[in-house]
Order: structure tokens, then C-alpha cells, then sequence
């Protein structure tokens, strides 16, 4: 079992009038095998603690700690966390001019591994994963996210996750911008991933719609860089129902 704890954050970036703290003290944990939603209001820190356990050059740790089964995330380097079993889709390049798909997949995951898959054997695994997202198959000749869509970069997300195998998942607005049918897929390969892999995930949303395709076991309300309520899915049922007026109104 795979165990992701985080003691205590505080994080703060750079701006003009300074630094500001943004991460005001989180603790979670996420063991192997369990989805945790992480909601909240627009603002309230969420991408923040993503782009920290990714290891974003930008987001300075002040105290509290990451580890991932014991180990120090925050003394990882980026490929480290990644060889690690960690899966944080910003860490992976946006576009990258001039290499295909299927050199992008074959390099990180040899990176991964140590070791390159054997061709035979991981072109199939490609191209059962790629029918299994319903992408099309010219993606893997075309580059690295050139010209493709908020929904085909979600797929193609979905898909490093069927290929690499990670024990742990950080998933940040990855319903954002789907359609129902995307939206439909998408999810499917974040439960088979789940199922196959015991993988452990970090749900990141603002909206409720996606928890109608993946079942969270715990759901965490995020309130200015803090937890504001631990749950479990009926915690989601009240936030869709009632929004987030609740915990704001306890804050102001
Ligand atoms: P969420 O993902 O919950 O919408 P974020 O983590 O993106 O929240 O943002 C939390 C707060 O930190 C916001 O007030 C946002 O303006 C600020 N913030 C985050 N990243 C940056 C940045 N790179 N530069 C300036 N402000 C930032
Ligand atoms: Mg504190
Ligand atoms: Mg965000």
C-alpha cells in the first residue's frame, strides 16, 4: 500500500507586493486505492497544492511536510516524483513542437521505468489504450498536444495515466471544458486506472458533475488555503445542492 501525506502546508508565492501566503496550514491523507475530491470556491488554493506536490518552481513550501510512502516529495526532483508513482499532469510538457505522441509516450515511459518497453508489446498497449479513450488513431503521428482540443488533451492525460501506471494520481479540473460524452470517457479511464492499479487519486474540482462518474470515498472542502470540512460523498451531494455559501459565510 501507497500512503500520500501531507502535514501541515503553508505555501506562498511571490508577487508584486510581496509574498502571499496561499496554503494556510492543509493536512491530508491519501492512501492506495481511495479517491479523495478536493472542492472548493474559485481561488481557495486548490491548483495551488497541485502545482506544489508537482514541484512548480513558483510555489515556495514555508512549513509542514510531503511524503510519499516516508520519502520526502519535497527534496524530489520533477522526473524523481514522477519515477516515484506520482502522476501530476502539469508536470508533463503543454506542447512540444516536433515530437509525435508516440515518441512522447515511449520516452517517458522509458524514463519511468528505467528501462524501454519492449515495442511490440507497448504499441498494442497504445493503441488498446487509445481505442479504450476513443482517441483517434492519427494521434499518435501528430505532436505532442499541437492543435488539440481541451477535451483531447484530457484524453491524452487519461491515456499517460492507462499507459504509466502511477500509484498515485493528482487529477486538477480535469472535467473542465468536456462534454457529457468526454466527460463519460474520461471518467472511465480514471476507474479503470483506479481498479487495476489500486491507484490512490487526488480529484481536484469545482464542480460536482464529475462525482457522478467517479465516486469519491473522501470529500474535503477547500476555504481560503484551508480545509474547511472533511466528508465523505454526501459532502458533495450538500455542496451540489447548496453551493459553497455555507463555509464562506463561516469565514467572512
Ligand atoms: P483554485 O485552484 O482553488 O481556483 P488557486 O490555487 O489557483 O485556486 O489560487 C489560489 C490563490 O492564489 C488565488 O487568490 C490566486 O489568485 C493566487 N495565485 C495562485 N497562483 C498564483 C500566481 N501564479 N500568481 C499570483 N497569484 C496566484
Ligand atoms: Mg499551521
Ligand atoms: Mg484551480
Amino acid at each position: 500500500m501507497s500512503t500520500l501525506e501531507i502535514k501541515d502546508l503553508h505555501v506562498s508565492i511571490e508577487t508584486e507586493q510581496g509574498s502571499k501566503e496561499i496554503l494556510k496550514g492543509v493536512s491530508l491523507t491519501i492512501n492506495s486505492g481511495e479517491i479523495h475530491a478536493i472542492m472548493g470556491p474559485n481561488g481557495s488554493g486548490k491548483s495551488t497544492l497541485a502545482a506544489t506536490i508537482a514541484g512548480h518552481p513558483r510555489y515556495e513550501v514555508t512549513s509542514g511536510s510531503i511524503t510519499f510512502d516516508g520519502e520526502d516529495v519535497l527534496e524530489m526532483g520533477v522526473d524523481e516524483r514522477a519515477q516515484a508513482g506520482l502522476f501530476l499532469a502539469m508536470q508533463y510538457p503543454v506542447e512540444v513542437p516536433g515530437v509525435t505522441m508516440t515518441n512522447f509516450l515511449r520516452t517517458a515511459k522509458t524514463a519511468l521505468d528505467g528501462e524501454a518497453p519492449k515495442l511490440r508489446t507497448w504499441t498494442k498497449e497504445v493503441r488498446d489504450a487509445m481505442e479504450l479513450l476513443k482517441i483517434d488513431a492519427d494521434f499518435a503521428s501528430r505532436n505532442v498536444n499541437e492543435g488539440f482540443s481541451g477535451g483531447e488533451k484530457k484524453r491524452v492525460e487519461i491515456l499517460q495515466l492507462e499507459l504509466f501506471k502511477p500509484k498515485f494520481a493528482v487529477l486538477d479540473e480535469t472535467d473542465s471544458g468536456l462534454d457529457i460524452d468526454a466527460l463519460r470517457v474520461v471518467s472511465e479511464g480514471v476507474n479503470r486506472a483506479q481498479q487495476n492499479n489500486d491507484m490512490g487519486t487526488m480529484l481536484i474540482t469545482h464542480y460536482t458533475r464529475i462525482l457522478n462518474y467517479i465516486k469519491p470515498d473522501h470529500v474535503h472542502v477547500f476555504i481560503d488555503g484551508r480545509v474547511a470540512e472533511h466528508g465523505g460523498p454526501e459532502l458533495a451531494d450538500e455542496l451540489e445542492a447548496n453551493g459553497y455559501d455555507r463555509f464562506l459565510a463561516a469565514t467572512a
